[in-house]
């Protein structure tokens, strides 16, 4: 059975000329599905009774199912979703004044062993297949129907190397910023990855106007090996050329993401250091206060050092801000996602 929500609408054009149908079918089937919400394919009224049994026969329209619903005191929305397989994974809604930002997992665990982060304390089971990712939004979005809501950012930040699943998150993409489906604007959606340099510059040449965040965390590959094992793939003298084709291919700033975790990375050194590396990359800097992981001992920086670090990017001509935390309370925050519930079966 071929889950409709993991295709595309180019695909599923030249699967209806394939099916024998016009390629106008697609068209039909993505208004029902998108725009009017339909799950049932017998409502589908102005499709024939013939070629609703094929649809019936050979395909299907499955969300996640919610496992577990936490609402944090402020509003944050975290869930552990169940796949048809059994997996669960995390998603997150956070409220910014903007709008709904979806936090999306691409993978079950990951393997990209961040000393700092929770994800990764389950080793990747599997990549999520495109339905799946897109049913996040989706159950998401039936949430918040009630409230005359619905999900108007993508950040691709949940558990998972969304670069590691590279084939599935870019036909993730396309469907979620058709105008046909759920029409997020490109500009609202952001992917972000630990440093795959070859994947970096094939997203620059994707002819998307999305985001590219890189979580970059250090300002030299000492520290960055240290505490990202990618880095020892990548090291830094590859990722930042590759950024910096990115940005030639694309045409677009990137958001470097640097956790400030006390002691190791948080000094007015580094700030220096970092300033020196991303100068030819002419980027922004995200701070993200270190979130507990009760599994790795690493603190969190002191507001007074990130501020520093903060105005001393700032002053030296670098856009830097600091990320705004959601969720905390219920383990929704960067770094806090993984499948808990799973993990203690
Ligand atoms: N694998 C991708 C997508 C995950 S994004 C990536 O690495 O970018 C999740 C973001 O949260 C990353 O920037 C990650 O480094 C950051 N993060 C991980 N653990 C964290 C923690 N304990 N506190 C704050 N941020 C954390």
């Amino acid at each position: 059975m071929i889950n409709l929500y993991g295709v595309t609408l180019s695909k599923l054009e030249k699967m209806m000329l394939e099916e024998g149908q016009s390629k106008f079918r697609a068209k039909q089937l993505f208004t029902w599905i998108y725009e009017k919400g339909c799950i049932d394919f017998d409502d589908m009224s102005d499709i024939s009774k013939s070629f609703r049994e094929v649809l019936k026969e050979k395909y299907c329209l499955k969300k996640p199912s919610i496992f577990v619903k936490q609402v944090a005191s402020d509003g944050t929305i975290k869930l552990l979703l169940e796949m048809d397989d059994k997996s669960k994974v995390e998603t997150v809604l956070m409220r910014y004044n903007y709008g709904n930002v979806i936090c999306v997992t691409s993978q079950v665990g990951c393997n990209m062993g961040c000393s700092f982060c929770a994800s990764g304390l389950l080793k990747k089971q599997r990549n999520l297949e495109v339905s799946e990712m897109v049913g996040e939004i989706l159950v998401m979005n039936d949430l918040l129907k009630e409230s005359n809501e619905k999900i108007t950012h993508v950040v691709v930040m949940g558990t998972g190397e969304p670069f590691d699943n590279y084939d599935n998150v870019i036909d993730f993409i396309r469907i979620i910023n058709d105008q046909k489906a759920l029409a997020i604007g490109a500009r609202h959606i952001t992917v972000s990855t630990c440093g795959i340099p070859d994947k970096i510059i094939q997203y620059g040449k994707e002819g998307l106007q999305v985001n590219l965040a890189i979580s970059l965390h250090a300002p030299n590959n000492e520290i960055r090996n240290r505490i990202m094992k990618i880095n020892r793939a990548y090291p830094l003298e590859k990722l930042i050329p590759a950024v910096k084709e990115y940005i030639d291919l694309s045409g677009r700033r990137v958001t470097y993401e640097y956790i400030m975790i006390k002691g190791i990375n948080d000094s007015i050194e580094c700030a220096k250091q970092l300033i020196e590396l991303i100068k030819p990359t002419y980027a922004y800097v995200n701070l993200i206060p270190y979130n507990p992981v009760i599994e790795n001992g690493y603190e969190r920086a002191e507001s007074s050092a990130v501020h520093a670090f903060m105005d001393y990017c700032i002053k030296h001509g670098v856009n830097t801000t600091i990320r705004k935390e959601f969720g905390t309370d219920i383990d929704a925050a960067c770094g806090q996602l993984r499948a808990k519930h799973e993990r203690r079966d």
